[in-house]
């Protein structure tokens, strides 16, 4: 992620240091109804599946708050503002959603209080699951290229996509969606094209992936190596940034406390 940051293009800044984040989260915590946390799939999904872990605290029912605190806190201009009465009948359509992903909300703030997002997040989940470092399903920034390449080609697709001959939905695969964040447009058309009406394979949709996501994590370990013998300069970026997301905090929460 560092390395992510200092080509300019994000800021990188230690959360716990803007106070913001703790103050929307909790504002948000007061007015969502334990149901609406109960019934997002990932609760039980990831209880299911790490057993080991005991996740039976508010810390991890919660945690689709904060993180929904997160992203309202910068980004409120993508988000629309809840108030009762807009959806037809006044209806759960016009409740923010707190979801882990952004993705699969139930709903929060009846009292139309919040911002929340408008547009909804694609996770590229490489096995099925919902992508996760405790699945170990995620490519991350760090990897090396082989290793990438082996969970690339194991990755689940489209499962309409049995025999080669199917057409499929790229919309619903996670190779697609990481074509959209590494591939060249006209890549990215071709792919969505193509896999519509099963004239490309996913063993060659994978291989033309990695031709575009394996020089781009290569970057990324070039310029963590780079990083790792300047120290310092991440200190100043992230003091930088710490300034940076504190002023936009500071003016979604003056909006928060305005309706
Ligand atoms: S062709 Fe590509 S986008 Fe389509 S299902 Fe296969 S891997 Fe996914």
């Amino acid at each position: 992620m560092r390395t992510v940051a200092v080509d300019g293009s994000c800021t990188l800044f230690i959360q716990s240091r803007v106070k913001q984040h703790a103050e929307l989260f909790l504002l948000l915590g007061m007015i969502t109804p334990l149901g609406w946390l109960e019934r997002v799939p990932t609760y039980k999904e990831q209880q299911e599946q790490l057993k080991e872990k005991d996740l039976h605290t508010f810390g991890f029912l919660g945690y689709p708050v904060l993180q929904t605190a997160d992203v309202a806190l910068y980004a409120p201009m993508r988000c629309r503002w809840a108030r009762p009465g807009l959806a037809p009948g006044g209806g759960a359509r016009d409740r923010p959603q707190v979801q882990p992903s952004l993705r699969q909300a139930p709903q929060a703030d009846p009292g139309g209080a919040a911002p929340v997002p408008h547009r909804r997040a694609q996770d590229p989940r490489l096995d099925g699951r919902k992508m996760s470092k405790s699945y170990g399903n995620a490519v991350e920034l760090g990897e090396d290229p082989e290793s990438a390449r082996k969970r690339i080609m194991v990755a689940v697709t489209d499962p309409a996509r049995k025999r080669r001959n199917d057409p499929g939905h790229p919309e619903v695969c996670p190779i697609y969606w990481l074509h959209r964040a590494y591939s060249p447009p006209q890549t990215v058309e071709l792919v969505d094209r193509e896999c519509r009406t099963a004239g490309i394979g996913c063993v060659d949709c994978k291989k033309m992936l990695l031709q575009n996501l394996i020089p781009a994590l290569e970057k990324h370990r070039a310029a963590r190596a780079e990083l790792d013998r300047n120290p310092g300069r991440v200190d100043e970026l992230v003091q930088l940034g710490i300034k940076k997301a504190t002023a936009v905090a500071e003016q979604t929460m003056t909006v928060c406390a305005m309706r």
